[in-house]
């Protein structure tokens, strides 16, 4: 899988501090996985474009981290 380059950077695994990334999930989706203990979190869209997605789910990652 290719890792994307994403605007905002990622914080680390809020499990483990490992480092994470974003991939491809399908045409549609994203994934921000970690690249230690591969907890992972994905999604699709439908009807919003796939930017919006990953701003949602780097958002979503990067709130998880206290
Ligand atoms: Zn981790």
């Amino acid at each position: 899988m290719n890792e994307i380059e994403t605007n905002i950077k990622l914080k680390p695994c809020p499990f483990c501090g490992g480092e994470a990334g974003m991939f491809y999930y399908g045409s549609n989706g994203r994934i921000i996985k970690c690249k230690k203990c591969f907890i992972q979190k994905r999604q699709k869209v439908l009807r919003k474009s796939v930017e919006w997605l990953e701003n949602e789910l780097i958002k979503d990652w990067n709130n998880r981290v206290k």
